[in-house]
């Protein structure tokens, strides 16, 4: 690596701070220097503020009134490819540098000084005398596997007062260590032995292993389905890059983040990798951050912020389930992981996997242009087959209204519940039911803040608002017409639906997996363990249980409400549909046991149904790229949305109406504009959302005459302005 610029002391220097101040500030190196990308802290007005070293200084101020850097900071600087990376991210999401600084220094107390500190880990627990509040200590122990804390962050996390742990140390049930603040991670073994490749395995793992040898950047799209061994082949791909002394990052969605992946990593490579989400306590998030950007963790398994680490020197990303709508972040700087670790790849000369059993049209479209590689794997591992997918037709099975199970799916279910084996219900609606209708008035109750209805949540007894998550109690009498006892609820969610369920297999042990339900990500990766070792026959579930999770005894998904995707006007509707459901049916049969996925549908004869069923993705693929190509909708043609909020409708399309009126920038491109149109959801917590959607030619350099035409348009008062590139949702 070239070795970066040496600033003497009282250089003139330039700081980039991630403070929103548009522009890099002068100031003189501190005593000793520092290296370009140093990160520093600075002056600010009377405040201190944490920056980084952006080359030489651009003077053209009063000498006399520069002032000096405070503290360099004791991590390692910058690296000229992530100072790239982020203003590339920066310019393609239209996001003002600060904001993509502080995405990329989002490790809490990374300016406290180094020091030694006491930590406190497992003893032998067998020699103290239990007591409640001990288990609770015991037990965050167990959760974490070994892991060391401070006292206030055990103390936090098991819930007990710090005397309670200092009560323990006599015993030595737990034990005290001066350590260094931040440890390296443990090496990887990547010698070690990982399972026998099948044949199809062992193609793929060398089609990629040429690849990553290569010096150049590359992507792979890997197209496998489910249960097709796609982990353990690039887990291969990991082995690889960690032989050439790189490092290697993987993504995945927030919630496929299990226990069993992460044993996953360990059987191959000896020991565990770093995690990266948002269940990872301060302390370690901080670790993990300094030591990527020392090259002392090899491997990082996160969530989509983990591309933003700055490792030193990156060898590999893979992302799995690269199809996943969550690796879009919706709010702040609205970036697609999948996208930008591209990007960054590109940058550093590192190769990208994108895995998944349904791609998104985006990368089959590139792999199919020849910009990315594809490599398949056709067939399961072992002797697991693919499901059977099936429709019931749910127009003759004359289902009583407040009855969503229909018989021919009831009868299926007994069968498995005969032989022992389990049975995944599927329906994408959290909560009891979606509407409460006042049958005297017919009113719905409505979010007071938001332009939506508010859900029935039994299991809490409340009514909650998606949207902004308001809740009140469920009223006995209409609000609007005060009729007593007239409300109803209407239309099924996964409560609702195990009601059902618990009514027609009274013997069955049922269990809801819904995300409203678990307080920690760690709570629900505990339950999802338990039934995937049998501890339950019918799981009932939302989206969440598409994910990557195996639950080996699983012979039979039922799908309550396969039309649900396909209302509405979303631009992905088809495709999201396919995807869910393929994946959802993929969930059937992964052990020795063939599975059978049965869609309730009212529309059998749909299009994106009867390619589900035939399972001809090609097909599927080649209408629907089709379809957006003729409508120059992406990925053929980009979209931007800007979403305009406000607490008064009207300045919110004002404000909208003279964006449009004077799009000059827009339009010189070649770009149209629509709008200000209220957008789907009009009102949520109380600020009215108006959008404007730009369309236009995928090379039009839309960045630049988007950050132009905003320029004369700052939003005032509580006016708040959003652009989203490549929009993936439109509400
Ligand atoms: P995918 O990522 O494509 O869904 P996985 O890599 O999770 O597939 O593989 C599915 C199952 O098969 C897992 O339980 C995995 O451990 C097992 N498996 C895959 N390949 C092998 C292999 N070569 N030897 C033994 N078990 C394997
Ligand atoms: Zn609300």
């Amino acid at each position: 690596m070239q070795q970066a610029a040496f600033f003497k002391q009282d250089d003139l220097i330039s700081v980039i701070t991630t403070q929103p101040i548009e522009r890099a500030l002068d100031y003189r190196a501190p005593e000793g220097g520092c290296f370009d990308g140093a990160y520093v802290e600075v002056p600010l007005g009377p405040r201190k503020v944490l920056g980084v070293v952006w080359g030489a200084g651009q003077g053209g101020y009063d000498a006399a009134k520069i002032r000096p850097v405070l503290r360099v900071l004791d991590v390692a600087p910058m690296t000229p490819e992530m100072k790239l990376f982020l203003q590339r991210a920066a310019d393609y999401t239209v996001t003002p540098f600060s904001a993509m600084l502080r995405l990329a220094t989002r490790a809490p107390g990374l300016s406290d000084p180094p020091s030694m500190r006491k930590i406190y880990y497992p003893g032998n627990k067998t020699a103290i005398k239990i007591t409640k509040a001990r288990e609770r200590v015991l037990d965050i122990f167990e959760t974490y596997g070994g892991a060391g804390f401070t006292l206030k962050e055990l103390a936090g996390l098991a819930g007990v007062s710090t005397s309670v742990i200092k009560g323990m140390l006599p015993s030595g049930a737990v034990v005290e260590k001066v350590a260094p603040r931040d440890r390296p991670f443990e090496r990887l073994n990547p010698d070690k032995t990982g399972k026998t490749l099948t044949k199809a395995q062992s193609a793929a793992v060398d089609h990629l292993n040429a690849l990553i040898t290569q010096d150049a950047y590359s992507t792979a799209l890997l197209r496998g389905v489910t249960g097709s061994g796609k982990t353990e082949v690039y887990l291969e791909a990991v082995a690889q890059t960690l032989w050439q002394g790189q490092q290697a990052l993987v993504l995945l969605p927030e919630i496929a983040l299990t226990g069993e992946f992460l044993q996953r990593v360990e059987s191959r490579f000896g020991v565990r990798p770093a995690e990266w989400h948002s269940g990872v306590t301060m302390t370690e998030r901080r670790r993990i951050w300094k030591m990527v950007g020392q090259g002392q963790a090899e491997l990082v398994v996160g969530a989509r912020s983990a591309l933003f680490l700055p490792f030193r020197s990156l060898g590999l990303i893979v992302v799995d389930e690269e199809h996943d709508s969550s690796y879009k972040q919706q709010d702040g700087v609205r970036y697609h992981a999948r996208d930008m670790a591209v990007l960054r790849a590109s940058i550093a000369g590192a190769k990208v996997v994108l895995a998944s059993a349904t791609p998104s049209l985006e990368s089959w479209t590139n792999a199919g242009a020849g910009k990315y590689h594809r490599i398949d794997l056709t067939d399961r591992f072992g002797p697991s087959v693919l499901p059977t997918i099936e429709t019931i037709d749910m127009r003759s099975e004359n289902l009583p209204s407040n009855r969503w199970i229909s018989d021919t799916l009831a009868a299926q279910v007994q069968m498995r519940l005969e032989r022992s084996e389990q049975v995944l219900l599927f329906l994408n609606r959290r909560g009891y039911a979606p509407i409460t209708l006042c049958r005297a008035c017919g009113m719905q109750i409505g979010c007071t803040h938001c332009d939506a209805r508010m859900v029935e949540h039994r299991f809490l007894n409340r009514l909650v608002c998606h949207q902004c998550g308001d809740s009140q109690a469920k009223p006995t009498s209409c609000p609007s017409c005060h009729a007593e006892d007239k409300l109803a609820a209407v239309g099924p969610g996964v409560e609702r639906l195990a009601e059902e369920t618990a009514e027609l297999f009274p013997q069955a042990r049922i269990v809801t997996l819904s995300s409203d339900m678990f307080g920690t990500a760690r709570a629900l990766k505990e339950q999802i363990k338990e039934i995937a070792e049998g501890a339950a026959d019918i799981i009932i579930g939302t989206q969440l249980v598409a994910k990557g999770h195996n639950f080996p005894k699983l012979t039979l998904v039922g799908v309550i409400d396969a039309d649900l995707g396909l209302h509405g006007s979303d631009l992905r509707a088809a495709e999201r549909t396919f995807q869910l459901m393929r994946q959802v049916a993929g969930r059937a049969g992964r052990a020795d046991q063939p599975g059978v996925a049965l869609l309730q549908t009212h529309q059998p004869e749909h299009p994106v149904m009867t390619s589900i069923l035939t399972g001809n993705e090609e097909e599927f693929w080649d209408a629907e790229a089709q379809a957006r190509q003729e409508a120059a909708a992406p990925p053929f043609g980009r979209m931007v949305g800007i979403v305009i909020s406000a607490s008064n409708p009207e300045a919110a399309f004002d404000f909208g109406t003279r964006l449009a009126q004077n799009a000059h920038p827009l339009l010189a491109i070649g770009a149209q504009v629509f709008g200000p149109a209220s957008a789907p959801i009009a009102r949520i917590r109380g600020r009215h959302r108006v959008r404007l959607l730009i369309k236009c030619d995928k090379t039009a350099p839309v960045q630049a005459a988007i950050r132009q035409w905003l320029q004369a348009f700052a939003p005032k008062g509580d006016l708040r302005l959003a652009v989203d590139i490549d929009p993936q949702s439109f509400l």
